[in-house]
């Protein structure tokens, strides 16, 4: 059986024009990626250089770990290192001494830099570079920024993955890399697929244990599964690997497409890739259908917050009939989500960067369905009787490729049912 891919639009977005902000943003920094970095690299620690807010923050979002040994901390920059009155790197390698004897199960050592740390020009990779000559090869040390000057959440995973990148050794076997921290079952499915395509040699980034047999080089493809990852696809581009253009694997067009784009890659002869799709497509879009009942011919608003708005706005408005007013994202970089904005139909504003009160007076004004924001933009616009979406549960929950695609759905309806609940218990 032979699926019909439904056309694309007679006009995509990929030429609409882009408003662009630069306002107050709200949104969280980039030290929230450890929250789901460290659960997927599983021999990896990630200590950050910085305040005591970042301390706090850090806790409060991953939650007090009691009985497992903590993968993540705060080497907590005090007022006399502030001052510069002490001498700071001595301390964090002081530090760093204390952990890693602690704790020989630690193979991956990211020093995470802060606002504080960049602030007082802490040269983080010097202390990386000391550290790891020193305890070579049993521990790798990187480091990265998770800081939150003019920056959004995602890009912690980005700083870290592009820091992996810069660290690999050089290879010229043809191999297909899968970048991006997947859950673990949700990796394990793509690798399933494309080994049923017939595709060789394909390797993770970030893999769940430190990979020393990792490499990059001119024969090496890749294949973003997440669209935040621009620093670390240019990381990759400059070791010689090319990427792979695609949508992303969102829904089951968008997950048809990014191993369409794959299979091309290498060769793989059309009659195999649909006997390899044409189940789970199958099941993919009866669970969408399902889950869109909800959302059919309502509409939505993107603030710009996870850089996943775009590809999730072309799934609303492809698979689930949603109609999109507004879709703002803090950076838009047509390299890597033009495939998903040639898919989205004409017709939303698109937004790049922030400038919050503006575009809650456009979110008023369109009085849009469902609203896709940041943690603190969801309370007040959920007191002023808005259905609203946390665009921070996308990037925590398995959301990628076929079978997750219905659970996709089911994240954006969910909201609006529990609205439709509310309403109907008032009215009786
Ligand atoms: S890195 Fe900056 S924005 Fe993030 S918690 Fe620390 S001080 Fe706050």
């Amino acid at each position: 059986m032979t699926r019909q891919d439904p056309p694309p639009p007679t006009l995509g977005c990929r030429d609409t024009p882009v408003i662009k902000e630069r306002g107050q943003h709200e949104v969280f920094c980039g030290l929230t990626g450890i929250i789901w970095l460290h659960r997927k690299m599983q021999d990896a620690f990630f200590l950050v250089v910085g305040s005591r807010t970042c301390a706090h923050l850090l806790q409060s979002a991953a939650g007090v770990m009691i009985f497992a040994e903590p993968r993540f901390g705060t080497a907590i920059l005090e007022e006399t290192d502030l001052a510069g009155l002490a001498d700071a790197q001595v301390e964090l390698e002081r530090e760093v001494e204390r952990l890693l004897s602690r704790r020989p199960d630690i193979r991956q050592l990211f020093l995470v830099g802060s606002c504080p740390s960049e602030v007082i020009k802490l040269d983080l990779s010097k202390a990386a570079q000391r550290l790891s000559a020193k305890h070579a090869p049993h521990v790798r040390v990187l480091n990265y920024s998770g800081s939150g000057i003019e920056t959004t959440f995602t890009e912690g995973e980005d700083a870290c993955l592009a820091a992996m990148v810069e660290a690999l050794p050089h290879t010229n076997a043809r191999q297909l890399i899968v970048v991006g921290a997947l859950p673990d079952v949700v990796e394990d499915q793509a690798l399933g697929l494309l080994d049923a395509l017939g595709i060789e040699n394909v390797r993770v980034l970030p893999a769940r244990r430190r990979d020393d047999t990792l490499a990059v080089g001119p024969n090496t493809v890749f294949a973003l599964t997440q669209p935040f990852l621009g620093g670390t696809a240019a990381a990759l581009e400059r070791r010689g690997a090319r990427h792979i253009p695609a949508t992303f694997p969102f829904g089951e067009e968008g997950t048809t497409a990014w191993l369409r784009a794959v299979s091309k890659e290498f060769g793989v002869e059309a009659q195999l890739f649909d006997a390899v799709t044409d189940a789970p497509r199958d099941r993919a879009r009866r669970a969408v259908a399902q889950a869109a009942e909800t959302l059919r011919d309502k509409s939505v608003f993107f603030f710009p917050d996870s850089q996943l708005e775009i590809p999730l706005a072309r799934f609303l408005t492809r698979e689930c009939g949603m109609t999109a007013l507004e879709v703002g994202a803090p950076y838009i970089h047509k390299g890597l989500v033009g495939p998903d904005l040639d898919l989205l139909p004409e017709g939303p504003r698109l937004a790049e960067g922030q400038d919050v009160d503006k575009q809650l007076d456009r979110c008023m004004a369109g009085r849009p369905d469902l609203t896709v924001c940041g943690l603190g933009l969801a309370n007040p616009l959920e007191a002023e009787g808005f259905a609203t979406k946390w665009a921070i549960e996308l990037v925590f929950s398995p959301v990628h490729f076929y079978e997750q695609a219905g659970d996709l759905a089911g994240l954006f309806s969910r909201p609006l049912r529990r609205r439709e609940l509310l309403r109907l218990e008032a009215a009786e």
